[in-house]
């Protein structure tokens, strides 16, 4: 009988443990999988364990049974530290994959610590999350019918692309591969300016005290829009400093489409106002039907 593939998930918050949480459930068609999981607060991987995230907590990173995958699930910054404390395993991995927000600075990281990029490396990011974090917020069902971005390397082993992209259908997700720079360039405009944005916003309305009273009268928009701003802020602090000139890019082109804006408010320009706002209707309308025709499939 082929004995069950061995998965290491190191970082035990939202992604990590969903992630254990949804392939325990799912399983893979053709081997069986067993979850181990670890966690550098004492006391997580145990909890881990009764939470059905995984098979079995790991309280030691030197003392490891056979690991065929591992799947690095901590801040982008904090990716470094870890890549030193498994290098003694890395050269009898099948694949090592991470869901860093951030591709080019994960890179940059592994290549640093390693000197080389390993064969098993499948940088990868899941397109799905919440502002919760830790064990508890685990979602089995977090992936489903969510993309899961993929940059894999010249130096990436074509078997362990394979194998990282088995397990994330297995647990629902749409597999698509992209270069490193396309990777952040994209987030940076679909995903970090909109956190920067929501960040900046609820701040400077809640920045006085006396202005918090305002937030009684807040309605959809406000909820909508500042819903992100509850996202943790050193994964952000993280994602901002490593993805700094795709964000500062999107960001000052941001910046001088807003000062028009400005300029049409001040100036009475009304048809301007009415000619953009069509524009991003029309846009977030396409985006809403893509979303719903997502769901369907
Ligand atoms: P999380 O719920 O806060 O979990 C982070 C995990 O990393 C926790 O287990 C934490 O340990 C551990 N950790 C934090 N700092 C560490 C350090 N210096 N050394 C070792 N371990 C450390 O965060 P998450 O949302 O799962 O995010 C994990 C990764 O997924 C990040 O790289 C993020 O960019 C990426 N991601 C997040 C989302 C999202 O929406 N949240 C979506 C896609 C990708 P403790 O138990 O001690 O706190």
């Amino acid at each position: 009988m082929t004995e069950p593939l061995n998965i290491l998930i190191i970082g035990l918050g939202l992604i990590g443990a969903s992630f254990g949480k949804a392939i325990r459930h799912q399983g893979l068609a053709e081997r069986s999988v067993f979850v181990l999981g670890y966690d550098r607060s004492q006391g997580v991987a145990e909890q881990a364990v009764a939470l059905g995230v995984l098979d079995q907590a790991v309280t030691d990173l030197a003392q490891l049974p056979r690991i065929d995958v591992i799947v690095l699930a901590v801040p982008v910054m904090a990716i470094g530290a870890v890549i030193d404390d498994i290098g003694p395993l890395l050269g009898s991995l099948q694949a090592l994959t991470d869901v860093g927000s951030v591709k080019g600075q994960v890179v940059r990281t592994v290549r640093e610590r390693l000197g080389v990029i390993p064969a098993c490396f499948v940088p990868g990011h899941p397109i799905a999350g919440a502002e919760q974090s830790g064990v508890t917020a685990a979602k089995a069902d977090l992936f489903e019918h969510h993309m899961h971005i993929l940059t894999p390397l010249p130096e990436s082993d074509p078997a362990a692309v394979q194998l990282i992209t088995q397990l994330w259908q297995a647990i629902g997700a749409d597999v698509v591969e992209m270069s490193v720079e396309r990777h952040d360039e994209v987030l940076a405009a679909t995903s970090h300016l909109p956190h920067l944005l929501a960040f900046s916003l609820v701040d400077t309305l809640a920045r006085e005290s006396e202005n918090r009273e305002i937030f009684k009268y807040a309605a959809g928009g406000f909820r909508d829009f500042s819903r992100i701003a509850a996202s943790d802020p050193t994964m952000w602090h993280d994602i901002f400093l490593s993805n700094k000139d795709a964000t500062l890019k999107v960001l000052r082109r941001f910046q001088a489409d807003l000062a028009i804006l400005e300029q049409a408010i001040e100036h009475d320009d009304g048809d301007l106002l009415h000619t953009v706002f069509t524009r991003a209707k029309s846009a977030r309308d396409q985006f809403t039907q893509m979303l719903a025709e997502r769901q369907k499939n």
